[in-house]
């Protein structure tokens, strides 16, 4: 059996839906959903309501924690590389980082394109 997650809103016990009841008849009680997966929130919320409920009661702290922009960011030739890949390749898919300011284009390998961490923008 896979382990089960527990959806992180706050408040998910108090959307009253019939799915959210459980216990013992006679003593059930809404309680927090319980899932393999969920499709929000980065796989920690049942519903968009959840994620909401959560950035409601801790979003600002967390944008403080982990550093409020103060200023705007810019997009420049050195950081505007994407990845994607040629769609109309069939068989072997190609590849390719594009800068978004220069158009210029590089041949990625299919682990560069995976590999959240390779980059070549500079941050
Ligand atoms: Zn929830």
């Amino acid at each position: 059996m896979s382990e089960l997650k527990l959806c992180q809103g706050p408040k998910c016990h108090q959307h009253q839906t019939k799915d959210r009841l459980k216990g013992i008849k006679g003593s059930k009680t809404y309680q927090t959903r319980r899932r393999s997966g969920f499709y929000y929130g980065n796989n920690n919320f049942c519903s968009l309501n959840c994620q909401n409920d959560w950035f409601n009661d801790f979003g600002d702290r967390a944008i403080n924690h982990f550093g409020r922009l103060t200023e705007p960011k810019h997009l420049t030739e050195k950081n505007a590389w994407q990845k994607t890949y040629d769609w109309n390749s069939t068989d072997n898919t190609v590849y390719i980082y594009r800068n978004g300011i220069t158009k210029e284009e590089r041949p990625l390998t299919r682990e560069q394109y995976r590999d959240s961490n390779y980059t070549l923008n500079e941050r």
